[in-house]
Parts: structure tokens; sequence; C-alpha cells
């Protein structure tokens, strides 16, 4: 059984000293671990030290080992600051990221579909709308050296022949700026076919798949519009995409009451998906389609299971399927990378929805409240930075979450949840908290295992060289300066 409490705070024991926040974490394996959540950093305490650890309720039964040893780690350190990021201006970030409702239309009509509630099926984008979302879009991201370009409201494949003039012209426009472009498609793969693929596949495209898993569950929610099942479709959508593109493949899927992981996980396996992503499913109290913290142990047990087999694949010195709830935070420990933001919303993120106008990303499409202006006159920054501020706030300041022992690594949930399904607009659903710290715990206690067996497992994992971690240590940088600050006095 898991159990984490937080270390008590020995600031004040000895002058100019102070105490990092940090829990104490007994694994399902009866490892005795230390997380500074500070830092997210992982500790193992040595043997004659682990008692200690648990036993300490106040500073003052604080035994000399005890702090001697918190010193040594830096756990009571003299550096002075207390919070990772104590956000003191709301700068808004170059944009990077920008979703685009080409269709404003979709063939399926999902049981739990976000957009039902807001109003962004309103036909497709014209070609006139498509050149000021483009013109706007590059003007936004000066300063980014790099920009990706998301399809993904709505189906976006619909209109197939919009999406491939966006992307000749993105193209020639990023060319002429010397911008780095990538695209992300996400489908739902029924209208996938060979030409569709082959193009994908021959241009800088990732593609996210939507789909449940097995008929037995993707079917239960997502159907066509005509009410019929969709599986078959998909299926033969995503081999046809899987065919050509392998690894740039992801496969979401969204986890209701009653969905196991451990059979989504064997039905990815099946079909030789590389990456499979399950999101918390977003939904009203009262629907009854959120998993409910009856169904926690069975999670956990299925954590157990795909964790296991991850394992068994790294031993056998092959790639295992990324699985992402838990390699999302494994790549963070590995940085490592507190963050204070669940996704870059309303700053590094924008979403444009088919009539021209700005969102602060593409499930708020519609909204009107949460509208920053159009393409075509231009967005109020004040308002994304109001958005930042309260809807998005860093999680230090986000209600709920600020004693949360996981939010570094968590960031405080999808901002777009709460806005469409909850009570309060500037909260975390907190039916999902449940899974998200389950995620969490289990990707603590799985890292610790498999770096103290062999580090380069940690590299297999993501099919890592030494390079790419570089890469992402900068683009946390550049984002966030105040991590470089946290960084230099590890
Ligand atoms: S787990 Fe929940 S409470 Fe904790 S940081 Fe994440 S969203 Fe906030
Ligand atoms: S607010 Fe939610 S839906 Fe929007 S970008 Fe962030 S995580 Fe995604």
């Amino acid at each position: 059984m898991q159990t984490i409490t937080e270390l008590p705070s020995m600031t004040g024991l000895t002058n100019g000293y102070r105490s990092r926040t940090a829990y104490r974490l007994i694994t399902e394996e009866d490892r005795v671990l230390v997380y500074d959540s500070e830092r997210t950093f992982i500790l193992r305490p040595p043997e004659s030290i682990q008692k200690l650890i648990m036993s300490v309720s106040e500073p003052n039964k604080a035994s000399a080992e005890l702090i001697s040893w918190l010193k040594e780690t830096d756990l009571i350190t003299n550096n002075c600051i207390s919070k990772c990021y104590p956000e003191q201006t709301f700068i808004l970030p170059s944009l990077t990221d920008i979703s685009i409702d080409l269709s404003g239309n979709c063939n399926m009509d999902c049981k739990y579909c976000f957009e039902k509630p807001i109003f962004s099926r309103i036909g497709n984008m014209s070609d006139e709308l498509i050149k000021k979302t483009l013109d706007f879009v590059f003007e936004k991201c000066e300063g980014s050296n790099t920009l990706s370009i998301h399809f993904g409201s709505g189906e976006p494949l619909i209109e197939f022949n919009k999406l491939k003039g966006l992307v000749d012209l993105a193209t020639r426009m990023a060319e002429n700026k010397g911008i780095d472009l990538a695209f992300e498609l996400t489908t739902n793969g029924t209208l996938v076919n060979k030409e569709i693929a082959e193009y994908l596949a021959e241009h800088p495209f990732n593609v996210r798949v939507s789909c449940d898993g097995p008929p037995s569950i993707h079917n239960t929610y997502r159907a066509l519009k005509d009410g019929s099942a969709s599986y078959d479709r998909v299926e033969r959508g995503l081999k046809e995409i899987l065919s050509l593109m392998g690894d740039r493949v992801t496969v979401n899927s969204v986890i209701c009451s009653g969905t196991r992981l451990r059979t989504i996980w064997d039905w990815a396996k099946s079909l030789g998906i590389q990456h499979i992503h399950t999101v918390k499913v977003g939904s009203k109290k009262d629907s009854g389609l959120a998993m409910t913290s009856h169904e926690a142990s069975e999670y956990k047990t299925d954590l157990k299971y795909i964790c296991n087999q991850i394992f068994t694949i790294l031993s056998q010195g092959q790639k295992p399927m990324e699985f992402q709830p838990i390699s999302k935070i494994i790549r963070r420990l590995m940085l490592p990378a507190p963050i204070n933001r669940f996704c870059g919303v309303s700053g590094s993120y924008l979403g444009v929805a088919s009539d021209g106008k700005v969102y602060p990303c593409f499930r708020h499409l519609g909204i009107e409240k949460y509208c920053f202006g159009d393409v075509e006159n231009g967005i109020d920054d004040k308002s994304r930075e109001q958005y930042r501020r309260y809807e998005a706030a860093p999680v230090d300041n986000r209600r709920g979450c600020s004693n949360c022992w996981a939010r570094y690594l968590c960031g405080g949930g999808c901002y777009a949840d709460p806005v469409i399904y909850g009570d309060k607009n500037n909260s975390p659903l907190f039916e999902q908290c449940t899974f998200w710290k389950l995620d969490i715990a289990k990707a603590i206690s799985f890292y610790d295992e498999i770096r103290s067996i062999d580090p380069t497992y940690c590299l297999r994992m993501f099919g890592d060289d030494i390079d790419d971690i570089d890469d992402i240590i900068n683009k946390h940088i550049i984002e966030r300066p105040e991590f470089v600050k946290t960084r230099k006095t590890v």
C-alpha cells in the first residue's frame, strides 16, 4: 500500500536555512523515498536515515543525523526561492502552438464530446480566412523559431483539400521567416484512406487518432452521426496511418467509468501502436461518465500491470510502447522539470475557430466569454493575461492545488474542463485528481526502480539519446527563465 506524507518543515532550526517542501513516500514494494517537490527530485535515503525520516513528527524532534542528511541533500537549504515559480510578472510568451479549426464540423457523435456544450460546429473556414489566420499566427509567433500548427477540433479531414492548401501556404511563410514548422493532426480516423495517409507521412505531421480501445469500449462512446458503430472504420484508418508513420502516431483513448486501463494497453499492443495516451474524461458531475473513487483500486492494479510489462520489455533490451500518463511524468523527473502550469493555454498556445475568432485553446472555441478577438482585427492581450492570472493561474495560486503534493508534476489539470463542466472555473475537476495522483505516485516509484537497476532504461523508454534531452532542457529554459535559477542551485 502506497502512502505519502509531508516531511515536517525544519525552517527556523538554523539561521538563514529553510526546508524545501518534500514528501515521504512508501512505495507498494515498501521502499522509502523522499520526493523533493520543489526540484522534482526523488531521493532514496540510506537505510540508517529511513526510520528517522518516517518517524520525525516535528522539527525539534529531528536528530542531528537526520538534519545532517537533509543538509547534505540540500533539503535544508540556504536557497531563498521558497516556491518553484514565484510568477511576479505575467509576460506573455511568444506563440509556439496554434490550433486551427478548419472544418467547424464532425462526422461523429461521441457521448462525451466537449463540443456539444460549446458552440464550435459552425461550418468550414473560408480560404480568405485561412490566409488571414496564417498572417495572424506568423505575426504572433515573432520571437520564436518554432511553430506547431494543430488541426483538431471537430474532424479536420472533412476538409482535407483546405488542410493541404493551408500546409502549402504555411510552409512557404515559415521558409521565408526561417521558422521550424511542424503539424499535429488529431483525427477520429474514419476518413483516413491511402491517399491521406501518404500525404501525412510525406509532410512533417504527427498524428493523434482518437480511439477508446477495443470495439466493446469504443463503440459504447463513439458512434457515427447516424448512430452506427465506428470502430471498424477507425481501425482501418488507424492501420493505414500506422503502416506508414508508426512512431509518429499516438492513439488517444478517453477513459470513462468502467473502462479498465489494462484492456486499453493490451488492445494497443495487439495493434502495434507505439504511443498510447489515456485521457480522463471531462464531464458534468451527474453524467455518470467519469471514473469514481471506487474504481481507484482497479486503476492502481492496472498501472502496476502496465509498468511490470514496460519493465520486462526494457530488461529485454527493447523499447516498450509509450504509455503517456506515466512517461510524461518520468520525463519531468528525468530532466528534472517542475512545472507551474498544466499547458501553455492562452500563452504559447491559442485556438482559432473556423470563423476566425481566437480563444485560449481549441476546447474553448465558441464560448463567447473567452473570445480574445479575431485574426482580422487582432486580439486583446490584456484578456489573455487575465485568463492566465485567474482560470489558468500558476499551480501555486490555483484554488485547491496550492497544497497538493503532486502540484509541480501535475501543473493543475486542464483549464478547459472546469470552464465547460465545473462549478468553478478556476479550480480543477477534483474527481480526476485521485487518478492524476495515482499516475504520479506510480511514475515516481517506477522511475526510482528503473533508474536504480539501469539508468539507460530511462532513455530507452523514449528511444532517446542525450541530445534529445538537451533539446528539451533548452526548451524549458527558454520558456521559463526561473528554471535556470532552480537548476543552478542543484
Ligand atoms: S492532482 Fe489535482 S489538486 Fe493536485 S495539482 Fe493536479 S489538479 Fe491540482
Ligand atoms: S486547457 Fe485543457 S484542452 Fe486546453 S490546451 Fe490546456 S490541457 Fe488542452
